[in-house]
């Protein structure tokens, strides 16, 4: 038998979440980061304390010791109070997969620790100025000289680039040919106060505001031998091992995006009028609304069941997490349309938080593969095609 209940641990963890982001992302806070585009440091401090970030990391390392389904949970519950405020609390931590999966012990208990206490920060950097979807197609390289390795190149959209002390990134270590050229690519850890290290942060940007999003500078960046992570040559395939792990997370921010905007949506259009009677009492609304609830449903499904399956496998199912992470996108980009919509005027000031999750939701569709790769992953799933 199918079974779509969560246990009462996992309740338990769906209400403290939803606490938290209903005390703490208050909307002056949200509007001040987004209009500012300022990173809440006091709220991740907050957060981090209660261990929402760190639920899934083991407890050995000062994690939650939970899996894949009670992040989604966390991640679900944040993201349909305040999508930019909940991706600046729950990426912390972002690429810690790598590490835990690949990483040596001596890097592990120097920093997973300091993770999941809130006292360090990470980032994941492999995208270029010109390598985004073409992820193997990075120029960024690492040479070795004596006992070190020495970083040259520049990574463009880093998440906490300017706020992170430590970044996972990926760099070629070899020549190879253009068909062979994701054999080339290593993992290093590189501690962001090395000299040569440069983050600027990208102002600007459409949705995500409280997040730190930078362009990061290696400039003869020289790192210990012992800061490769994982095997030479293996970098690409932890990575793609990575986003089946974490599109199910940007899955759940966009399943909790479209039911934060519905909700929007349900009560202004209870309480505002139009000829004389509610706007919920109009069928074409009506209906609107039932679609939409119906393919916000069908996307959470379609998420849990990816995270489960990770939980049932002990590792993820790339196509469902491909799935995943493209439907529920276009179904948070769908519904914060209609729900801008439906606010009308009103909802193209940012003073309603509708314009916020309208901007927010957009960038589900774009990081960690934008859709179309991650149609691409599912039709080659299909076709069979490796
Ligand atoms: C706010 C933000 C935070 C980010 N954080 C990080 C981070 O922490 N670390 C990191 O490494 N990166 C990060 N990124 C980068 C992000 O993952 C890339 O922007 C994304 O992968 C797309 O790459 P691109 O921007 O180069 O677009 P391109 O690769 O140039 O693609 C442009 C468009 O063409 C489409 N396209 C490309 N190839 C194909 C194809 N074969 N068939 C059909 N369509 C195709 C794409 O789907 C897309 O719609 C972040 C980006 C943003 C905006």
């Amino acid at each position: 038998m199918v079974d779509f209940t969560f246990t009462e641990e996992q309740e338990d963890i769906r209400r403290a979440a939803k606490e938290f982001a209903e005390k703490e992302f208050t909307q002056e806070l949200a509007m001040e980061c987004d209009r500012e585009e300022k990173y809440p440091r006091e709220l991740v401090k907050k957060c981090a304390e209660l261990g929402f970030h760190a639920v899934a990391i083991p407890e050995e390392y000062g994690g939650g010791g939970y899996g894949p389904i009670e992040q989604m949970i966390v991640m679900e519950e944040f993201s349909a109070v305040n999508p930019g405020l909940a991706i600046a609390c729950l990426t912390p931590i972002f690429g810690v997969e790598i590490l835990l999966n690949h990483g040596s012990e001596e890097q592990k208990e120097n920093w997973i620790p300091k993770l999941c206490s809130g006292e360090a920060i990470m980032g994941m950097a492999n995208t270029e100025p010109d390598a985004g979807s073409d992820a193997a197609s990075i120029k960024t390289k690492a040479t070795l000289d004596g006992d070190e390795w020495v970083l040259n190149g520049t990574k463009q959209f880093i998440t906490n680039g300017t706020v992170a002390d430590f970044i996972l990134v990926t760099a070629k270590t070899k020549e190879l040919e253009w068909k062979d050229r994701h054999k080339a690519i290593t993992y290093f850890l590189v501690e962001t106060d090395r000299e040569g290290f440069k983050a600027t942060k990208i102002t600007g940007k459409l949705g995500i505001r409280a997040s730190d999003t930078a362009e990061i500078s290696l400039s003869n960046v020289r790192v210990p031998k012992g800061n490769m992570v994982g095997e030479e040559g293996k970098g690409f395939y932890y990575m793609m091992e990575f986003f089946d792990i974490t599109r199910v997370w940007v899955a759940a921010q966009a399943v909790g995006i479209a039911r934060g905007a519905l909700k929007l949506a349900a009560d202004y259009v209870k309480q505002r009028k139009a000829f004389g009677v509610p706007l919920a009492s109009f069928q074409y609304i009506q209906f609107r609304l039932a679609e939409l609830a119906t393919k916000i449903e069908a996307a959470r499904t379609l998420t849990y069941r990816a995270a489960a399956i990770q939980v049932e496998q002990g590792k993820p199912d790339s196509m469902l997490s491909s799935m995943a992470k493209w439907y529920a996108g276009e179904v948070a980009v769908e519904t914060c349309d209609w729900a801008l919509q439906f606010h009308g005027g009103y909802g193209y000031i940012d003073e309603y938080p509708i314009n916020q999750f309208y901007r927010d939701a957009k960038i589900t569709e774009i990081y960690e593969g934008a859709k179309e790769i991650e149609k691409l992953i599912v039709a080659r799933h299909i076709l069979g095609v490796k």
